[in-house]
C-alpha cells in the first residue's frame, strides 16, 4: 500500500516542550474506515498526539498528512474543516440547551447553500440532528435539557455534536472515563457503528473496553511506538507487559 492510500499518515513526528520531546519522531498510519485504539502509561504522550493532530499544538519536526495533505502549517480551524473532530477529556456541552439545540447549533455553517446568507436551513438541519440523535442514542431525549443528561449521556452528545460536522477522523481521548458498565458496553456499539464512514482514534486503558472496539491497537511509551498490531499481538508483547500491563 502506497502512503497515499491511508486516511492519516503522521511520519517522523516530534514535539519539544523545552528540549523533552514529547513526541519522539513517531510514524504512525491509520487507514479509511479504521478504529485504533491508542494505549501506553501516563506521560506517554498519547494526549499530546491528538493535540498536534488536530492543531491545538504545533509539531516541532516531521509531517501529519490527512488525505494526503499536509495538515501542520493548517490552523486548528481549518483543520476542523478537512473534517477532523477532535472531543476531550471533559465534556463541552451547552448544559442549559437541550439535547436538539446542542446538536443543531453544531451544524457546520456554510455547508447549507442557505449558509451564506446567514441562516440555515432549517429541514436540512432537522434531518441530520435526527440522524446523529439516532445515532448516539439520544433520539427520545432531544427536548431534555443538557444538564439533566447522565454522565454517560454527555459524553454521547458532546461524541453527536462532532458527528454533525460529519468527520472523516474522529479523536476520542478516554470517552468511557466515569461511565458505567452498561454505558460503556453503549458506547462500544456506538463507536463500531461510526467508524462505519470515518477512521477513528480511541486513547483508552480500560482493556476489557479496548478488545471489544480495536481493529489495531498502538502502544507509546516515552514519546514513541512500543508496538503495534492486533490486541493479541500487543498483549503478548514482553516489552509492553514490562512498561503498561504488568502493572
Ligand atoms: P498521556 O496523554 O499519554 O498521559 P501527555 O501527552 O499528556 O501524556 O503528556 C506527555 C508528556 O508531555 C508529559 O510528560 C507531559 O507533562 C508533557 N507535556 C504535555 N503537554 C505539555 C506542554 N504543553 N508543555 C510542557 N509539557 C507538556
Ligand atoms: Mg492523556
Amino acid at each position: 500500500m502506497s502512503n497515499t492510500d491511508f486516511a492519516l499518515a503522521v511520519e517522523d513526528l516530534t514535539v519539544s516542550f523545552d528540549g523533552f520531546k514529547a513526541i519522539d519522531n513517531l510514524t504512525l498510519y491509520i487507514d479509511k474506515n479504521e478504529l485504533r485504539v491508542i494505549i501506553g502509561p501516563n506521560g506517554a504522550g498519547k494526549t499530546t498526539l491528538l493535540d498536534l493532530i488536530c492543531g491545538k499544538t504545533k509539531a516541532s519536526g516531521g509531517s501529519i498528512k490527512f488525505k494526503n495533505e499536509e495538515l501542520t502549517k493548517l490552523d486548528e480551524h481549518i483543520r476542523v474543516r478537512r473534517g477532523i473532530g477532535r472531543k476531550f477529556q471533559t465534556p463541552s456541552i451547552y448544559e442549559n440547551l437541550s439535547v436538539f439545540q446542542n446538536l443543531e447549533v453544531s451544524y457546520p455553517t456554510g455547508r447549507s447553500v442557505f449558509g451564506a446568507l446567514g441562516f440555515k436551513c432549517t429541514d436540512e438541519v432537522k434531518a441530520r440532528v435526527q440522524v446523529v440523535a439516532e445515532e448516539i442514542g439520544l433520539a427520545d431525549t432531544l427536548e431534555k435539557e443538557a444538564g439533566l443528561l447522565s454522565h454517560g449521556q454527555k459524553q454521547w452528545l458532546e461524541i453527536g455534536m462532532l458527528l454533525m460536522q460529519d468527520p472523516e477522523l474522529l479523536m476520542l481521548d478516554e470517552p468511557i472515563a466515569g461511565m458505567s458498565a452498561r454505558e460503556r458496553e453503549l458506547t462500544a456499539e456506538l463507536l463500531k457503528r461510526i467508524c462505519k464512514n470515518r477512521s477513528v482514534i480511541v486513547i483508552e486503558h480500560d482493556m476489557e473496553f479496548v478488545k471489544q472496539i480495536a481493529h489495531k491497537v498502538t502502544v507509546m511509551h516515552q514519546g514513541k511506538i512500543l508496538a503495534e498490531g492486533s490486541m493479541a499481538t500487543v498483549q503478548a508483547d514482553p516489552k509492553v507487559i514490562d512498561v503498561y500491563l504488568g502493572h
